[in-house]
């Protein structure tokens, strides 16, 4: 479905991402791992076409999103759930929810879209009047991903959603991306949750210093001495 193929990737001089090389299936989920810094958020950006690779190419089924504008990515399928949420905190829940149904199919399909998004977070329906900065961090990553949802994505991407959240309500996001990917939902999922995260996928890579260097399944890495070492801390 998503081939990352050899891309290099920049921020002005600096090199960030080195031959970043790897694949996604259809109804997969796949983790990207991987220390502060590896390089995890520049990947998905760079698929969102929010960066642009100076080498290498992204191929989405038979198109080549490389080049493509950021919303144009969205109209094909592909939703990016950032890192840090990135709300439009001084408007509504359902406010924010309507901005992830801005293009195309989902535009027209949003009320639809809204009622099941309510369905899955029945608290996001209680509190659809309320500011969304003034919800709990919990609730706003929920929301952070209802948005994305209203997008009625093919493969969504999620970085770090677990971040700054307690242990019970990382095990809640968990479920949550698994629930969305046995819904038809293919998954590329960026965490340095290691254990948790390679727990629940289908295939994995290690990205260090905006390289990969290792991949497998989950059970396969999570038995691998380097991520023991340098990940799982055993
Ligand atoms: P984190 O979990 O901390 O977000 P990450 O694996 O997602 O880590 P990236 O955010 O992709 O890492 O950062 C990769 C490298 O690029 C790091 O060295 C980082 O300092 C650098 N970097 C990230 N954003 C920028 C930017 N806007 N300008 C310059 N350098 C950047």
């Amino acid at each position: 479905m998503l081939k990352v193929n050899g891309i290099d990737v920049f921020y002005g001089d600096i090199q960030v991402l080195w031959g970043v090389t790897f694949d996604v299936k259809e109804k997969e989920i796949v983790v990207l791992v991987g220390a502060n810094g590896a390089g995890k958020s520049t990947t998905i950006k760079t698929i969102s076409s929010l960066l642009t690779p100076k080498r290498g190419t992204i191929q989405y089924n038979h198109l080549r999103l490389d080049h493509l504008p950021p919303h144009k990515i969205i109209e094909h399928g592909i939703v990016h759930v950032p890192e840090g949420r990135r709300l439009f905190s001084e408007m509504s829940v359902e406010e924010n929810l309507i901005m992830g149904s801005l293009y195309g199919k989902a535009k027209a399909n949003r009320f639809e879209t809204l009622e099941y998004v309510y369905r899955i977070f029945s608290t996001l329906k209680e509190r659809r009047r309320q500011m969304a900065g003034s919800l709990s961090g919990g609730e706003q990553q929920m929301l952070a991903v209802g948005r994305g949802l209203m997008s009625q994505p093919k493969l969504m991407m999620f970085d770090e959603p677990s971040l700054g959240l307690a242990p019970v309500l990382v095990q809640v996001i968990f479920n949550l991306v698994k629930r969305i990917n046995e819904e038809g939902v293919t998954v590329l999922l960026v965490e340095q949750n290691v254990m948790q995260a390679l727990a629940m996928c289908d295939r994995a890579y290690v990205l260090e210093n905006g390289m990969i260097v290792l991949k497998g399944t989950g059970q396969e890495l999570m038995a691998d001495d380097h991520v023991k070492g340098a990940y799982l801390g055993i």
